[in-house]
C-alpha cells in the first residue's frame, strides 16, 4: 500500500481521565491540558498535516511512512510531558493508496480500537499502595510541591493532579465565548472554585452530548478533501452550538463576586461534557441540540453533504458532593440508551434524556429499569424519556417544555411529585419487575391510569389547576382523560416527568 499515510491517535479513556480528580478545578484544568496537547500536535507531527485534531484525538496525514512512524514513537512521551499521567494510543500508519479515503480512516480507527483492547489485557489499573495519596484522585503519591488550597482548604496533590490544578489558571473555553456580547471581560476569576459554588447551593447537572452516526459518516467518505471538510464542519458546528447554548442560559457580569454557573469540561470533535446548575440544564441542552441541528442540515451547510446530522444528550442531576465519575457513568449509560432510541425511531435530530439521581438510585441500570414494566409482547413505559431533540411534535423536547411551563403556576406542585411517585416500576408493580406477563403489564397500566385520573379528578374544585392540567396534557399531544401514548405494543406516559421538568427548565 502506498501513501499518503494516515495515523490516528486517541487519548485513552479521555473522559474517565478528565474525571479522575474529585475537584472541579482539576477536572477543568485537565481539559485545558488536552487543549494544550492539541495545539502542540503540529510541532510533534513533523512533516505531517493534522486533518483533524481536538479533544485528544487526531488524524494526521504524512507523505512518507518514516514520518508517520516517528509520530507513533514520539507522541506518547510528548503527551506525558504535558499531562503527567495521560496515555495515548496511536495507530499503525495506514496507506491510503488508490482506495476510498474513508476506508483508510476506518482501518486506522479499527487499529486504535484493537490496540486499546489489547492494552487492557495487561491491566493498567494503578493499585500500588502509597503512604500519602493524592487528595484529588487517590491513585498517585503526593509530591513535595503538591500543597495547594482548594476553596481555602489545604490539599495535598500528586504530580498528575498538580499539573491539572495549575492549568486551570488559563481561560480555555472562555476564549470561545468572546464572540458573544458581554463576554469580553469574563475570565478565570469568574470560574467557580468548586462544585458547590457551581451549583449555587442547589444541585448540579452533568451534561454529556454526542453527535449521532459520525463513525459511519466518516467511513463513507471517498476523499481526503471530503474528510477535511466534514471534520472541520463538524467541529465548528459543535463548537458554535456550545457557545450559543452557554450564552443562552448565562448572562455574564463582570463584578468580582460573580461566578459562572456553567463549566465546559470537554469539547472535542463530536463530544461535549459540561457541568452546570441544574435549573439551566434542559434549556442549555435544548439550545445545544437545536443550534447544532440548524448547523448540520440544509443547503447552506455543505460539510454534512446534504444528509442532516443530529446530536443526542443526557443529563445526570446530582448533589454537589456526588462524585463526578459516578455522575458521568450514569449520563453515559443514559446517552447510549438515548442514541439507541433515536436510531430505532429514526429521529434524525437526536434524543435527550435525564435522570435526577438520588442516593437510592445511584446507578444507570436501576434508573433505566425502574422506568418500565415489560412482558415479551407488551410494555408500560413510565416516562416520556428520552425525548426527541426537536422543538415540536409528539414526544419532543419542545412540547415537553411547553407542558411544564403550563404547570409552573397555579398548579399544586405536590400533585406533580405524587404523579412522579406513581410512575415508578418498583412502586407500581414491585413483583412484576423482571419477567412480567402481558396481563400484569396491562393491569399495571389500568392501575396507573385510575390513580392518575383520581389524582387529577380531585383538582376539579380548583378550576385554574384543572385548566392548567388540560393545557399541559394537550401540549404533550395527549387526551387529558387518557394520559398515555399508545404505540403498538407499548403504553408510554410522560406525566411523571413533569415535576422534575419544572425545576430543570428553571421554571420553579
Ligand atoms: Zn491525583
Amino acid at each position: 500500500m502506498n501513501g499518503p499515510w494516515l495515523v490516528m491517535c486517541d487519548v485513552d479513556g479521555v473522559q474517565t481521565w478528565l474525571l479522575r480528580s474529585v475537584h472541579l478545578r482539576e477536572i477543568a484544568g485537565a481539559s485545558q491540558l488536552l487543549v494544550d496537547h492539541d495545539d502542540e500536535m503540529p510541532k510533534v507531527a513533523v512533516g505531517g498535516q493534522a486533518l483533524f485534531s481536538g479533544g485528544g484525538s487526531a488524524l494526521v496525514r504524512f507523505d512518507h511512512r518514516a514520518q508517520a512512524e516517528r509520530l507513533q514513537r514520539e507522541l506518547p512521551s510528548s503527551l506525558q510531558r504535558r499531562t503527567v499521567d495521560a496515555t495515548v494510543t496511536v495507530s499503525e500508519p495506514q496507506g491510503v493508496g488508490t482506495g476510498p479515503f474513508g476506508d483508510a480512516v476506518a482501518r486506522a480507527v479499527r487499529d486504535v480500537e484493537q490496540k486499546k483492547r489489547l492494552g487492557r489485557l495487561h491491566g493498567e489499573t494503578a493499585d500500588a499502595c502509597f503512604a500519602l495519596r493524592c487528595q484529588g484522585c487517590a491513585s498517585e503519591p503526593v509530591v513535595a510541591e503538591g500543597q495547594v488550597r482548594i476553596n481555602n482548604e489545604p490539599r495535598l496533590l500528586g504530580a498528575g493532579c498538580l499539573a491539572r490544578h495549575k492549568a486551570r489558571s488559563r481561560a480555555g473555553w472562555l476564549d470561545w465565548m468572546r464572540i458573544r456580547p458581554g463576554w469580553q471581560g469574563i475570565g478565570p476569576a469568574h470560574l467557580p472554585a468548586d462544585a458547590t459554588e457551581l451549583s449555587g447551593g442547589g444541585k448540579l447537572a452533568l451534561v454529556l452530548a454526542d453527535v449521532n452516526g459520525v463513525g459511519e459518516r466518516l467511513a463513507s467518505l471517498q476523499t481526503e478533501e471530503s474528510y477535511k471538510v466534514f471534520s472541520e464542519g463538524l467541529t465548528r458546528a459543535v463548537h458554535k452550538a456550545l457557545v450559543e447554548a452557554v450564552a443562552d442560559v448565562v448572562t455574564p457580569r463582570e463584578d468580582d463576586g460573580w461566578k459562572l454557573a456553567v463549566e465546559v469540561l470537554y469539547a472535542g470533535g463530536d463530544d461535549v461534557l459540561l457541568a452546570c446548575r441544574d435549573d439551566l440544564a434542559l434549556r442549555l441542552v435544548r439550545k445545544l441540540v437545536t443550534e447544532f441541528g440548524s448547523r448540520a442540515s440544509g443547503d447552506s451547510n455543505h460539510w454534512c453533504g446534504g444528509v442532516p446530522l443530529g446530536i443526542s444528550a443526557a443529563v445526570a442531576v446530582v448533589g454537589p458532593k456526588f462524585p463526578f465519575r459516578a455522575a458521568h457513568a450514569i449520563a453515559g449509560r443514559l446517552l447510549r440508551h438515548a442514541k439507541r432510541v433515536a436510531r430505532q425511531e429514526r429521529w434524525t435530530e437526536g434524543a435527550v434524556d435525564w435522570a435526577v439521581v438520588t442516593e437510592a438510585w445511584a446507578e444507570g441500570g436501576p434508573i433505566l429499569s425502574d422506568r418500565s414494566i415489560e412482558s415479551s409482547s407488551l410494555a408500560l413505559e413510565l416516562t416520556g424519556r428520552p425525548y426527541r431533540a426537536s422543538a415540536a411534535g409528539l414526544r419532543s423536547l419542545g412540547s415537553f417544555q411547553e407542558a411544564c411551563s403550563k404547570l409552573a403556576t397555579e398548579f399544586p406542585r405536590n400533585k406533580l411529585f405524587d404523579l412522579r411517585g406513581l410512575c415508578s416500576a418498583s412502586q407500581l408493580a414491585p413483583r412484576a419487575s423482571g419477567a412480567a406477563t402481558r396481563r400484569a403489564v396491562d393491569e399495571a397500566r389500568q392501575d396507573l391510569s385510575a390513580r392518575v385520573l383520581d389524582l387529577v379528578g380531585r383538582l376539579q374544585r380548583n378550576p385554574d389547576a384543572a385548566r392548567r392540567w388540560t393545557e399541559a396534557i394537550s401540549a404533550l399531544g395527549l387526551d387529558p382523560q387518557k394520559p398515555f401514548w399508545n404505540v403498538e405494543a407499548e403504553w408510554r406516559t410522560p406525566v411523571g416527568d413533569l415535576a422534575e421538568g419544572i425545576g430543570l427548565w428553571g421554571l420553579s
